[in-house]
């Protein structure tokens, strides 16, 4: 099976490929496929915004299409940034790097560094059927940036049970333990039962 996977966002491809790609499930993304398009995310919640990517690629392309929303939720901040992760601080002209700096410098002197991160899929047939799967992942954040893998805010996320940051404990383990691994592993058994009808 064909997905063209709605998002720009290369780590998000990388992730993606890495975990479905093994199960015969080839993902294209929106720009190798020819619809470049940057969809609003107008939605209040991942499940929403996800919807809404995986639904414009698809009416665009008029072939199946998935989409992850995701973002790092943070207890201190009430779970904040939550959807607008991409878009904290100064938005998208900022980088990733002064998004995490500009969360460290909010939770200075903070002793709840509680957090986790969400992720969202959702898949939308030409037809009108829609699959849908959720994952997180628990961990805190560190008081300083480390490692130099990953993406996003990766340098200062520890999963639970780990004292090193998603951007020091490499691909391969992130990508057995992330709310995204969580998530495309519930979407995987989705896309089974759905194959099966
Ligand atoms: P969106 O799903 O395109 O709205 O963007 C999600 C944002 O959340 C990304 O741009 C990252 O900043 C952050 N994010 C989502 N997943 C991860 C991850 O696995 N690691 C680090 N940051 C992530």
């Amino acid at each position: 099976m064909k997905l063209i996977l709605a998002s720009g966002n290369k780590g998000k491809l990388r992730e993606f490929r890495e975990i479905l790609e093994p199960l015969g499930v080839e993902i294209v993304s929106q720009k190798e496929a020819g619809f470049d398009l940057d969809v609003e995310e107008t939605g209040s919640t991942f499940e929403e915004n996800a919807y809404l990517k995986a639904a414009a690629i698809c009416a665009a392309s008029g072939l199946p299409a998935v989409a992850d929303d995701s973002g790092l939720c943070v207890d201190a901040l009430g779970g904040a940034p939550g959807v607008h992760s991409a878009r904290f601080g100064g938005g998208k002209a900022w980088t990733d790097r002064q998004k995490y700096m500009y969360l460290l410098e909010m939770l200075s002197g903070v002793s709840d560094r509680g957090a986790r991160f969400v992720s969202c899929i959702c898949c939308v047939f030409p037809g009108g059927d829609v699959l849908r799967a959720r994952g997180e992942c628990p961990g805190r954040i560190l008081e300083a940036p480390e490692g130099d893998g990953g993406f996003g805010y990766d340098p200062v996320f520890a999963p639970e049970g780990c004292e090193a940051s998603f951007a020091s404990l490499g691909e391969a383990v992130k990508n057995r333990i992330s709310h995204r691994a969580r998530a495309l592993a519930a979407f995987r058994k989705e896309l089974e039962s759905y194959a099966d009808r």
